[in-house]
């Protein structure tokens, strides 16, 4: 018999706290997980997946303008905010069972309150039951940051987004990162006037100059609206419920809603951890060495909570690694080279690797392979729409070290050809494979 109530206590049901605690069940574990909201996390609950589906909606604003194009004579449609929402929200809860019953079926205890840590061993749920455990995994994710400006309070955030009375008819959106693009391209298809403001002039740090530069073009040719080097001053709230965004320098811009999209913070308030001593790095993130185990023997963290990766299948993996590591005899670290990564802005784009610059400091000489082309479906719906697919190999090894896209589907063509990036493979095995014609994928192996 254990000394413990349980050889694992989670504190956080989103995906990588569902993965370890299924993981370490399977091995063996006696598990428990608590969550006070709902089970499935940001991805499953307020994040990728609702997201996606929203980003599906708005396709077919575009799609049923160029079907005429393709002969299909379709009438002036009208888009209704209401069903598209109560669809995706009964998806979510739909998703949000399947969690559930993965957890049941696997033995998982699935505690429905807060927990706080008391010690390395210990936890105190909210209703004062104690609980001990010989480890304690801490998957709490992360939280949006809102800028502290007057008036901060009239915004929303990506938690609240997917639940709006309405559609917009103006939205400020602030930042210039995944959130933002990808709302700024929902909410353009459903017909809002968007405005990105931005605290910079760069949109989407990380990514490939080229690409975010493409983004921003056919962004601006749509009709999205950017304020670049945007410092806010206030938000007021007028008597109609409407918005007035103030800046220090430049017009105020008046709008029905305002989302913030600057950023999203591990969550660690209020947990507990300076009862077991567990330590933060400089950013606030729960500091976790290549197991993800704290500075303290017993208590892990995976995902969003620790600075590393923030995207599901990351902390998918971590939580798995860690599993197999703690309760299945098989130590494993999760490799971070060449996680490929997509914003589904409109369109998507998508890179694995690195981007020019960081190839050129990190090699010297790179070469460079780009097509820049228009996609055969835009050219016949008259769209002039170009997509953007850039190489960026290793000149002295031939190895491409880096693939970025942008253009129609470039998430989905781009998880394959991460592969051979990922398994090191040069140009030339790129060019010696057949092109699949016709296809905008086929670009990727007639690079010149
Ligand atoms: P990002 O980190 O992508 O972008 C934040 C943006 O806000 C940047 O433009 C940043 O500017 C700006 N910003 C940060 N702080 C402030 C501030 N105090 N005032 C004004 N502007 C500010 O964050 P998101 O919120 O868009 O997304 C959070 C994370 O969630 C992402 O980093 C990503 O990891 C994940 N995510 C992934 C998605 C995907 O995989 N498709 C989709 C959505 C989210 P600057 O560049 O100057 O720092």
């Amino acid at each position: 018999m254990s000394d413990y109530d349980f050889d694992l206590f989670v504190i956080g049901a989103g995906s990588g706290g569902v993965r370890a605690s299924r993981v370490a069940a399977s091995h063996g574990a006696k598990v428990a997980v608590a969550e006070e909201y709902r089970v499935g996390g940001t991805c499953v609950i307020r994040g990728c997946v609702p997201k996606k589906l929203l980003i599906y909606g708005a396709h077919f604003a575009e799609d049923l303008k160029d079907a005429r194009r393709f002969g299909w004579n379709v009438p002036d449609c009208d888009f209704e905010w209401t069903t598209l929402r109560d669809n995706v929200l009964a998806d979510v809860d739909r998703l949000e069972g399947l969690y559930k019953n993965t957890l049941d079926s696997h033995k998982v205890e699935l505690i429905s309150e807060r927990a706080t840590i008391t010690g390395p061993h210990g936890v105190k749920l909210a209703s004062g039951r104690e609980i001990s455990a010989k480890y304690i995994l801490v998957a709490t994710g992360a939280w949006p940051v809102i800028p502290e400006i007057e008036g901060a309070e009239h915004g929303v955030t990506s938690n609240e987004v997917f639940h709006l009375e309405e559609c917009p008819k103006r939205i400020v959106i602030v930042g210039g990162g995944y959130i933002a693009n990808e709302f700024a391209g929902i909410f353009h298809q459903f017909g809002s006037h968007v405005t990105i403001v931005n605290r910079s002039n760069m949109l989407l740090r990380g990514y490939d100059e080229q690409i975010r530069d493409r983004l921003l073009q056919i962004s601006t040719m749509k009709g999205i609206n950017f304020r670049f080097n945007a410092e806010m001053e206030k938000i007021e709230k007028n008597e109609d419920g409407t918005l007035c965004v103030r800046f220090k320098g430049g017009d105020p811009i008046a709008c029905d809603l305002l989302l913030f999209a600057t950023g999203r913070q591990p969550q660690v308030q209020g947990l507990g951890l300076e009862n077991a001593g567990v330590e933060l790095n400089g950013k606030g993130a729960i500091k976790v060495d290549e197991y993800s185990r704290t500075n303290v023997e017993s208590i892990y963290a995976v995902g969003d909570v620790t600075d590393r990766l923030q995207l599901t299948p990351v902390a998918i993996r971590e939580g798995h690694a860690f599993a197999d590591t703690v309760f299945g005899d098989n130590p494993r670290t999760v490799d971070y080279h060449c996680v490929p990564s997509a914003v589904f802005s409109h369109p998507p784009l998508a890179g694995v690797g690195l981007t020019e610059a960081q190839a050129k400091n990190k090699y010297g000489t790179v070469k460079i392979y780009t097509s820049d082309f228009r996609p055969m479906k835009n050219v016949l719906a008259g769209r002039d729409e170009r997509a953007l697919y850039k190489m960026v190999v290793d000149a002295t090894t031939n190895k491409v070290v880096g693939l970025h896209m942008i253009g129609p589907d470039a998430p989905e063509i781009l998880q394959a050809a991460a592969i051979a990036v990922k398994a090191g493979l040069t140009k030339q095995e790129f060019d010696d494979t057949v092109a699949l014609h016709p296809s905008m994928a086929e670009e990727l192996v007639l690079l010149k």
